[in-house]
């Protein structure tokens, strides 16, 4: 007969167990908990959008778009494409939805993003982002709420040691095309030293060449015109405002004037929260202004600012979670109380307590297994004509909150009177 082959994992995917989906989880319920905070509301979009949707929004010269992307067609014949980021499939719903009548719009969103890329460590081709979006409000004050949210969440990560905010404007439409001239004029003088990848980025992405990790860039790169000369008056004067909120909310940053977005819909704020821990993959929150993205899908032009941060590079940086532990694992004495525990456990779930019954085991084996898994206490039935009682709670550790009124919880939870405890 045949061997099955056994089907293997997608390369550059994950399967998250264990202490890893514990940190997944931590940020992700950290996530939640500042969301709330910050009044952001809540959405769920597509999973797969319409390929235009990421061409046209992102730019057809990007690195996502133009290598990274996982498009298919469909059985009808439809180009559609595994989201690579989430802020283009929310723009297209804000237009197709209506959600414009909410506008000013405060947006958060998590889920798994797809790029084919090579993987490695911290970087995947199925990953996970968490994303906050501001839409509809083209105040400074919209670009500082994003900040001390992303700002907060470190915090509450207890990550933001050795995690700084890189700050940058790009300039509204004017001082772009400006600045983007002038560039080019310095980039071409220089053409014969640039890399292969930044000479082909001259005519298509020119403002990319300036972030380049290439040596043989660097130089040139780091003698580039700043944008600075030809910030306009208005854009120069957005940019301070941003300063200056994030100084009046206790936030630090630095400006990195090098500091461009990917993605060709940025205007005005650029920014993103490095850390020197994760080597090369070593940005770890990310995200502008992108008031130039729902005119490129078709739609009114709206301002928007919003930053993603890959959920995988923040666990990375977390301490070790502790294990997971319950309150009271129910161990019967003998075979025969066994529907007697199964009652037990239901009760004392329903009260909110969280317990377990093991689904084999002799009292002692059943023992073993509740001190291993950290429960908090372990709850004996035993025989009726027991002098102590039928009910007998043991503590175990004292990793659980609140151990001391455990007994208190199981005695209202079972109905009982007096019910006998003590350590280990
Ligand atoms: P990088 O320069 O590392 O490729 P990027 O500019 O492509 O990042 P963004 O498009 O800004 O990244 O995505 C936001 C965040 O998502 C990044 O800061 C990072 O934390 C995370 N991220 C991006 N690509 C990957 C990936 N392939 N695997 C895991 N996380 C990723
Ligand atoms: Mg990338």
């Amino acid at each position: 007969m045949a061997r099955i082959e056994t089907p293997k994992r997608i390369r550059g995917t994950q399967d998250i167990f264990g202490e890893e989906q514990r940190r997944f989880a931590r940020v992700v319920d950290a996530f939640e908990y500042v969301r709330r905070l910050y009044c952001f509301q809540r959405v769920e979009v597509p999973i797969f959008e319409s390929t235009a949707v990421f061409a046209r929004s992102l730019g057809e010269t990007t690195d996502v778009v133009s290598k990274e992307m996982y498009s298919f067609e469909d059985r009808g014949g439809d180009s559609l494409t595994l989201r690579p980021e989430f802020t283009a499939g929310i723009a297209r719903a804000y237009l197709t939805e209506g959600w414009q009548q909410y506008a000013p719009l405060k947006l958060v969103t998590h889920g798994p993003v797809f790029r084919y890329e090579r993987p490695q460590k911290g970087r995947y081709r199925q990953f996970h982002q968490i994303d906050a979006e501001i839409i509809g409000a083209p105040e400074a004050a919209a670009d500082i709420e994003l900040l001390v949210f992303a700002d907060q969440l470190l915090r509450e990560l207890k990550i933001s040691d050795g995690v700084t905010l890189q700050l940058n404007t790009l300039g509204d439409a004017e001082t772009r095309d400006a600045w983007r001239a002038a560039l080019v004029t310095h980039f071409e003088q220089h053409e014969g030293d640039l890399s292969q990848d930044s000479k082909d980025r001259l005519t298509r992405n020119p403002l990319r060449i300036l972030d380049s990790k290439d040596p043989k860039d660097r130089p040139i790169a780091d003698a580039a015109p700043d944008i600075d000369s030809y910030l306009t008056s208005e854009a120069g004067g957005f940019f301070e405002s941003v300063a200056k909120g994030l100084d009046a909310a206790g936030v630090a940053w630095t400006r990195n004037s090098r500091l461009v977005r990917g993605l060709d819909y940025y205007r005005h704020t650029a920014f993103e929260f490095v850390t020197d821990r994760l080597g090369a993959q070593g940005t770890v929150l990310a995200g502008g202004r992108y008031d130039g993205l729902i005119g490129s899908l078709g739609g009114p032009e709206t301002p928007g600012i919003g930053w993603a941060a890959g959920i995988e590079r923040l666990a990375m940086l977390l301490d070790e979670p502790d294990a997971e532990n319950f309150e009271v694992a129910v161990v019967p004495d003998r075979a025969e109380f066994e529907e007697r525990a199964i009652g037990i456990v239901a009760q004392l779930r329903r009260a909110g307590i969280s317990c377990d019954l093991a689904f084999r085991g002799n009292a002692k084996r059943r023992t073993e297994l509740a001190i291993k898994r950290n429960a908090g206490a372990i709850l004996f039935l035993r025989d009726e004509n027991e002098p102590s009682g039928d009910l007998y709670l043991k503590y175990l550790g004292n990793d659980i909150e609140g151990v001391r009124d455990i007994a208190a919880r199981v005695q209202t939870a079972l109905g009982v009177s007096n019910l006998y405890s003590g350590t280990r």
